[in-house]
């Protein structure tokens, strides 16, 4: 039993209208007949700026998103996982031969298995435990609804088991469950922000060495806020493109003698590319080169306390992402231009591209006439109908 055990015990069915938490609690119950010992909780999140960055060594400034994931668990004897999730009719059960090695444990339950494998593999004696999970992060829209998922089972799983992890080395294991045993390639940001992030501020993480700075980033305090755009624009092709992007990089860090593009400073940008003779790496590489130094830009000026000025940095990097590293759709470009017709300070792609979402710098009493902007420019060409969301900076994965 929790101290919260009246509103957990509550036997309502689940209702979509109901707070996230509440539902995860509903679900426990509902499934598993019992309440819940805790309940868990995880962001999804938004890159303010830094984009393609992470795979380069460099630098991202992403920040946690009110929109949340939450496990709901119980400890049980022995080494057996049971888990559902609003998100499929189909619940999973695995015990300790499914997780002895990757591939084992498939689809959305492969996020949760690979958390209790790659725990193991650290050498922790992770507890076995009933879960249910229930979400207002949208799933594959950028937002890192796998992340958050990671995070919330991660630290249901270190808090009912006691184990001993500091938070610094939280973000790896989430990040080895997803590209090892689930399969899918990503950096460290996803990982980090969910799980690093603090409410009111942005996490400035440098991928090469995993140090973490909190900037200050409160857009209330300013009057401000940041809109996202969920354009629901269908992903196309976007893991070859991301592959081929990678590979575009790896192979330009070489013939520039470097460890990483991180390595090549903006001052020394020209000359660099003077040194490359084929024009789609050079657009490639000054992407890089050029969105490193916009965040270290961004960060000086959110330490000064100017969020409104960080707005050009935001459109420079969405041109950069249009133009030289070529990641870009039409529905993302139209929710730009018409977010910055609309008034916004800046706006840009967020998310590794090809579809995804839009954010946008705005006047908090802007945020709904610009939505308003955003879906007539929308309806006009025939896309499918944007999602918004409000974002304000929300701290990482907590017990609630
Ligand atoms: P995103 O950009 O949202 O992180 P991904 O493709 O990386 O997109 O991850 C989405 C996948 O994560 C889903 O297809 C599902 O397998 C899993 N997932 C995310 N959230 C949930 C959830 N609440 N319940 C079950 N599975 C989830
Ligand atoms: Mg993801």
């Amino acid at each position: 039993m929790t101290d919260r055990a009246g509103e957990v015990a509550d036997p309502a069915p689940a209702d979509p209208g109901r707070d996230v938490a509440g539902r995860a609690a509903a679900g426990f119950l509902h499934r598993y007949g019992e309440p819940p010992a805790g309940r868990w909780a995880a962001p999804g999140r938004a890159n303010l700026i830094g984009e393609h960055t992470d795979y380069n060594d460099g630098f991202v400034l992403p920040f946690a998103l009110p929109l949340r994931t939450v496990v709901a668990a119980a400890p049980r004897d022995g080494a057996r996982w049971s888990v559902c999730s609003e998100f499929s009719e189909h619940p999973a059960e695995f015990g300790a031969d499914e997780v002895a090695a990757p591939g084992r444990v498939t689809g959305w339950a492969a996020y949760v298995a690979g958390v209790v494998w790659a725990l193991r593999e650290a050498g922790h004696d992770v507890p076995g435990a009933r879960l249910a999970v229930a979400s207002d992060v949208p799933v594959g829209s950028g937002l890192s609804s796998s992340a958050a998922l990671e995070a919330a089972v991660l630290a249901a799983l270190v808090d009912l088991g006691g184990l001993e992890l500091t938070a610094e080395q939280l973000p790896r294991l989430a990040q080895r469950a997803e590209n090892a045993y689930v399969g899918a390639p990503t950096g460290i940001m996803d990982q980090s922000a969910v799980i690093r992030c603090r409410a009111g501020h942005a996490l400035f993480l440098d991928c090469r060495t995993e140090a973490v700075e909190h900037i200050p980033f409160d857009l209330a305090a300013a009057g401000l806020a940041v809109l996202v755009v969920d354009t629901r624009a269908p992903h196309r092709h976007a893991d070859g493109e991301y592959a081929s992007r990678r590979a575009a990089c790896e192979s330009a860090a070489e013939l520039l003698g470097v460890p990483a593009l991180r390595d090549v400073p903006a001052a020394d940008l020209g000359a660099a590319l003077a040194r490359l003779d084929d024009d789609e790496t050079r657009r490639r590489v000054r992407h890089v080169v050029t969105e490193d130094q916009r965040v270290l830009d961004t960060v000086e000026l959110l330490r000064a306390g100017r969020i409104r000025d960080v707005g050009p940095l935001l459109t420079a990097s969405h041109a950069s992402m249009r133009d030289d590293f070529e990641i870009t759709v039409p529905e993302v470009d139209t929710a730009v231009e018409a977010a910055l017709a609309a008034g916004a300070y800046g706006a840009r792609m967020t998310g590794g591209g090809f579809g995804g979402c839009v954010l946008a710098l705005v006047d908090a009493a802007r945020a709904d006439a610009t939505a308003d902007a955003v879906a007539s420019a929308y309806a006009e060409r025939g896309y499918r109908t944007p999602r918004f969301h409000r974002a304000t900076p929300a701290p990482g994965a907590h017990r609630l």
